[in-house]
């Protein structure tokens, strides 16, 4: 039901309120790694509203390799973000990490993230299978692109027709990076399957510094659309600093992408 094969028209998902993802439409979404505060919200919101992106992305569940780690604020933070989104015009992508939360979380996001560490997390993909609202799945951490085409297909099947992929890089063994960004995945991807693929920089490399050469690259690969970090004051953000914009490096990144998506 993905492939191009089934459906040779490329599939373009719309939010409302002109926000279309897939072909044809530059899809911009950034935002903290994880929601910490109204403020912090407040802040990034302007920001995105200053730059005409529409889409903020926040973890309020956070998959964090220690327990230790801060593990985000819950529905409490998902339903905070969402009253100040409706203020501000803002769609928001978020993730979602078990079934039980895709009932829970449902009225407050508009689009739902299926985390790299839950790409194959099946009971997760058949509950996404039910909804109406789309769904980006990222790829696993060492996910194949066929394997990520089959988790797309389990929600297809299910009924949710409404998907987005998401490359972020994956496990090589290279350790000069925190993943290899796998830029092949996109021409391989848009070849294969009618809907939109949208690339994570952030994850996919990890470093500040190269965050914006590797989206602009993943724009020139034929991305429909770019997701990534960013934070008021990286520095001190509650995860994924080291791989987080700040406002004025965001700026200047989005700038870029909407001229190097016109030369495309
Ligand atoms: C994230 O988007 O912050 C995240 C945890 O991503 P991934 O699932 O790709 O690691
Ligand atoms: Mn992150």
């Amino acid at each position: 039901l993905v492939s191009r094969k089934w459906r040779v028209r490329p599939t373009v998902l719309d939010l409302g309120d002109g926000v279309r993802i897939g072909e044809g439409n530059l899809t911009l979404a950034a935002g903290p790694c994880s929601i910490e505060s109204e403020q912090q919200m407040e802040m990034m919101m302007q920001h995105l509203v200053d730059n005409d992106v529409r889409i903020m992305r926040g973890g309020v569940f956070k998959p964090r390799s220690s327990p230790y780690s801060f593990r985000g604020l819950g529905m409490e933070g998902l339903k905070m973000f969402h009253q100040m989104a409706q203020k501000h015009g803002i769609k928001i992508i978020t993730e979602v990490m078990q079934v039980s939360q895709v009932e829970e979380m449902h009225d407050y996001v508009d689009v739902f993230q299926v985390g790299a560490r839950n790409t194959q997390n099946f009971n997760l993909l058949d509950a996404l299978g039910g909804v109406d609202k789309p769904v980006m799945i990222k790829r696993g951490i060492s996910g194949t692109l066929e394997e990520l085409l089959s988790s797309a297909e389990y929600v297809f099947s299910g009924g949710n027709e409404k998907l987005i992929l998401c490359e972020r890089g994956i496990r090589t063994f290279e350790t000069a990076s925190r993943n290899t960004l796998d830029l092949n995945a996109v021409p391989i991807l848009k070849e294969k399957t009618h809907l939109p693929v949208i690339v994570d920089p952030s994850h996919g490399i990890g470093i500040r510094e190269y965050v914006p050469t590797m989206a602009l690259a993943g724009v020139m690969a034929g991305a429909d659309g770019i997701i990534y970090e960013a934070h008021e004051k990286p520095e001190e953000a509650a995860s994924d600093g080291a791989q987080t914009l700040n406002f004025q490096e965001s700026e200047r990144l989005i700038r870029n992408l909407r001229k190097v998506y016109a030369l495309r």
